[in-house]
């Protein structure tokens, strides 16, 4: 029987409507319950015999924790980190080579990987920074930035995390910027944001570098008579060819969620 591997996987049988049939608010509640073991396969209606053959129709175990796979992750990028040669990675990353170190600029702050795949770093090491920043190291091609800026939903492989991005990051990015003043300030001391002229017309344009060739560029529109706030991010054109789509999402929706705690630490 063929094996889920996460949820995305559950996420990608799914008919992606959000009609709350199996009384799951949103088809992708349904699939974290389904990978999590709370519920089986089979309660979404749509999903047809074949599928439930292939994958099976009860509920299945849930095998690990998050912390027990996040161990196996890094394990597993850091025996990929040993067979490489960091040295001529660090020229094509945008980083320096030092002493055995690979050295990158995350959001602006020195980030050290050695050949064993240890990491030090002035910044606080979130899970959600590490895997994609090793990813980075293992398989950004090196693209050049064009300077072109597009919407994560206009990168060629974004298509299956599109609708997630959507909600998870920038929905998430545009509540905490419209209920909290100190966000735009709080972007430009803890991530050395910068701030640009006159991109897409918008009241407040910074951008951020989670990675030397991932930059990021944040806009948003304040409210105004009979106008929504409006907030967007875009990215260069060669985003998810410096970087796996799953790692930008990663990044991007732990940034949001980070700033979601600083601003109840505001108040
Ligand atoms: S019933 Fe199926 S399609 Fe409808 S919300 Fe649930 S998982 Fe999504």
């Amino acid at each position: 029987m063929a094996k889920l591997k996460n949820t995305m996987d559950v996420f990608k049988l799914l008919e992606k409507t959000n009609c709350r049939k199996c009384n799951k608010p949103t088809c992708l509640a349904f699939a974290a319950a389904v990978f999590q073991g709370r519920i089986a396969l089979s309660e979404c209606p749509f999903i047809g015999e074949d599928i439930l053959k292939e994958y099976g129709s009860k509920k299945l175990e849930y095998e690990s924790t998050f912390e027990q796979d996040y161990i196996k992750v890094m394990g597993q990028l850091k025996d990929r980190i040993k067979k490489i040669d960091l040295e001529s990675r660090a020229q094509k990353l945008g980083g320096k080579f030092l002493n055995g170190r690979l050295t990158l600029k995350i959001f602006g702050k020195d980030f050290s990987i050695d050949a064993n795949g240890e990491i030090s770093t002035d910044i606080h090491v979130n899970p959600w920074i590490v895997p994609p920043v090793l990813n980075y190291v293992l398989s950004s091609k090196g693209i050049s930035l064009t300077g072109s800026w597009v919407p994560f939903r206009e990168l060629e492989t974004s298509r299956d995390w599109a609708r997630f991005f959507e909600h998870q990051c920038i929905g998430a990015f545009k509540q905490v910027a419209d209920t909290n003043p100190f966000f735009f300030k709080d972007i430009m001391e803890l991530f050395n944001g910068r701030p640009v002229q006159n991109h897409y017309a918008a009241d407040i344009s910074l951008i951020i570098y989670p990675l030397p060739l991932l930059p990021m560029l944040i806009c948003y529109n304040h409210p105004e008579e009979g106008l929504k706030s409006d907030l967007n991010l875009f990215f260069d054109s060669t985003a998810d060819k410096n970087l796996p789509i799953e790692n930008i999402y990663t990044l991007s929706t732990g940034l949001a969620n980070m700033f979601k705690k600083l601003a109840k630490t505001h108040g």
